[in-house]
């Protein structure tokens, strides 16, 4: 199997944390800024568009970062909590590179390094990690973390919590541990309807981090139905990787015949980018990799766009894009709905290993 990432990724990863630079486009593509989007090139043949921003965002690159450092660094064995982030490529590289994922800190021997995924943890988590005397690395998306400090605030101020979001998803598992005796999670606004809480003028929501953004609207209206005086994050908590993927599949669903998504089953981000591409009529599809698509699916089909959720390597895009290119879809254009250039900083363990390691050349 190729590598999910260039060899130089983690070095392209500081870098873009100090400079700030843009990240380089993987092929050749005709580029279309969508402003033009409906001027978009008429060609006789079949035509893929290709949506920008996709793929990784920053928080799954820094984890996946964190466990390719620590392998480095520190060496085998090197723990993973969880998967690292939900796709099965990333996942298999990873262990293929010497990482042993596991469910639970209880199959970690005493003493060995941990990595907690991006999707975080809660307290009990940490705290029978600290017990065990495990070396944590913690790859929680600083946007999770957001969330679980929002909670902790929220139920110390005497709050009932709403937390909104998919009840088994590992995020909400473990924003749900900041304060369990007095969040409840929903799902859809029917759920609303049954909540009861202590004091109706006291209760606050909290929301995935990777939910749609409509539904997510729904059911918050709902919330504010059924408690007027609710209190929610001072900004939204579904982070500006969903909600870009999000608006770029919407600016393009009208002009497309079907959608493609590559993302794993278990990516939450993943889904709902299908599920925004059909709540507006279009077909829609997930695909862990190109050997997912259905001759079927492009029967009849003459405009395609393709996108991928925020834990599906690029280099599945770009197999993607000529396996379509093979069957006909030769006019690939990308379609840039917005810039993204976000990046978090790697945690305090890992940037000291960098530090102590021997110089090295970023070439
Ligand atoms: S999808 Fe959003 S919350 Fe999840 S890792 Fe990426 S940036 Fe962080």
């Amino acid at each position: 199997m190729g590598s999910v990432y260039p060899k130089s990724t983690v070095f392209v990863a500081i870098l873009h944390l100090k400079k700030q630079v843009p990240l380089p486009t993987s092929f050749g593509v005709g580029k279309t800024n969508f402003g033009m989007a409906r001027t978009l090139t008429k060609a006789e043949g079949k035509t893929l568009l290709l949506l920008k921003p996709r793929g990784f965002c920053a928080g799954v690159v820094r984890a996946i970062d964190v466990v390719r450092i620590a392998l480095e660094a520190f060496g085998p064995p090197i723990y993973v909590r969880k998967e690292i982030v939900h796709n099965s490529f990333v996942v298999e590289e990873l262990r293929g590179k010497g990482a042993i994922f596991v469910d639970s800190e209880d199959e970690v021997p005493n003493g060995e390094r941990i990595i907690y995924s991006a999707h975080g943890v809660s307290p009990e988590v940490r705290e029978h990690s600290a017990r065990r005397g495990l070396r944590v690395i913690d790859a929680t998306c600083p946007l999770v973390t957001k969330v679980h400090v929002e909670a902790v605030k929220f139920a110390k101020e005497g709050y009932s919590l709403i937390l909104i979001g998919h009840k088994d998803h590992d995020e909400v598992v473990g924003t749900l541990g900041e304060a369990p005796a007095v969040t409840q999670v929903v799902g859809s606004p029917e759920q609303v309807q049954s909540l009861s809480v202590p004091d109706p003028n006291r209760v606050a929501y909290l929301t995935q981090t990777t939910l749609s953004l409509d539904e997510t609207k729904d059911i918050i209206a709902a919330l504010k139905k059924k408690f007027p005086n609710i209190k929610g994050p001072a900004a939204q908590d579904i982070c500006y990787a969903t909600e870009n993927r999000q608006v770029a599949v919407k600016q393009v669903a009208s002009e497309a015949d079907l959608l493609l998504v590559v993302g794993s089953e278990n990516s939450s981000n993943s889904n709902r980018l299908v599920e925004v591409a059909r709540n507006l009529g279009t077909n829609a599809h997930l695909v862990d990799s190109c050997n997912d698509i259905v001759a079927e699916w492009l029967k009849g089909v003459k405009t395609i766009a393709l996108t991928a959720g925020a834990s599906a390597p690029e280099h599945l895009v770009e197999e993607t894009v000529e396996f379509l290119r093979s069957k006909g879809f030769a006019n690939v254009q990308e379609l840039e709905v917005m810039p993204e250039n976000v990046r978090f900083g790697l945690p305090p363990e890992i940037v000291e290993a960098i530090a102590a390691a021997p110089a090295a050349s970023a070439d």
